[in-house]
């Protein structure tokens, strides 16, 4: 099985993300994370995301499909994590997962009421979790990653998880859609 939590920043996607894909044994893809740790370790991928993630802008599509391709494991259900965020990184998965003989079987979209996006963010001290930078990474979301819940609707693999409510009852959302995708 290959999924992906869709959400606006700050919807939790991460933290359901850990739990899930410990639970189902699945491979967690998280760009974010992967350019954290890049930056962390000071390597060259990190240095050249840095600059857009300060700004709460995009990495290049070129940067993220190679981080992407990097650190995909063969033998593994995938859990994709704030990738893809945009139409031509969800063309670019269909393909790259195509090659393998593999598909997303199921998209979360997990759906949080605005004021409570920015009350999350605040709380987690990342660096790029300013003010400006929130600003900005709201506009991306909804201007590039937000049209991807039309891209998987079309493709019948779009399930909206209502992200309001406690952890647990998320996960436990998340976790009766999943039950009804796995045969
Ligand atoms: P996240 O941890 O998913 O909130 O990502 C933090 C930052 O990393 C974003 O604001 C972007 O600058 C960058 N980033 C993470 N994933 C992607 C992606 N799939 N495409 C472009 N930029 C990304």
């Amino acid at each position: 099985m290959n999924l992906i939590l869709l959400g606006a920043p700050g919807a939790g996607k991460g933290t359901q993300a850990e739990v899930i894909s410990k639970k189902h044994q699945l491979f967690h893809v998280s760009t974010g994370n992967l350019f954290r740790k890049a930056l962390s370790e000071g390597n060259d991928i990190g240095q050249k995301a840095k600059s857009y993630m300060e700004k709460g802008e995009l990495v290049p599509d070129e940067i993220v499909l190679q981080i992407v391709v990097e650190n995909l494991p063969e033998n593994s259900g995938y859990l994709f994590d704030g990738f893809p965020r945009n139409d031509s990184q969800a063309k670019a998965l269909d393909e790259m997962l195509g090659r393998k003989g593999k598909k997303i079987d199921v998209v979360i979209n997990i759906e949080v009421d605005p004021e409570f996006l920015l009350k999350r963010m605040m709380s987690r001290g990342r660096f790029d979790d300013n003010i400006e930078t929130i600003k900005n990474r709201f506009n991306v979301y909804k201007t590039e990653t937000s049209p991807l819940k039309l891209y998987y609707f079309d493709q019948k693999k779009l399930v909206n998880v209502d992200g309001n409510a406690s952890i647990e009852e998320v996960t436990q959302s998340i976790e009766d859609v999943l039950e009804t995708h796995s045969d």
